[in-house]
């Protein structure tokens, strides 16, 4: 969770479209033993642009607002 944003990770397919389209590098990568899902690293970090929201195909994302 940010101010902005919270995540659900049961539904995350690893595919890092989340973190690639984040200007704040707020999203980290868990990718071993069969775990592979984002994590929120810089959660300080967050602007609530919400590019994350608009991008993730999974539903993992959502504003808080
Ligand atoms: S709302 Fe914007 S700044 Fe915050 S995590 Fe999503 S893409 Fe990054
Ligand atoms: S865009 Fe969605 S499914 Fe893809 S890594 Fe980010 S949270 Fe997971």
């Amino acid at each position: 969770m940010t101010a902005y944003i919270i995540i659900n990770t049961r539904n995350c397919v690893g595919c890092w479209d989340c973190f690639n389209a984040c200007p704040k590098q707020v999203f980290g990568k868990i990718d071993f033993l069969g775990h592979r899902h984002i994590k929120i690293k810089n959660a300080s970090g967050c602007i609530g642009c919400n590019k994350c929201v608009q991008v993730c195909r999974h539903g993992v994302i959502k504003s808080r607002k």
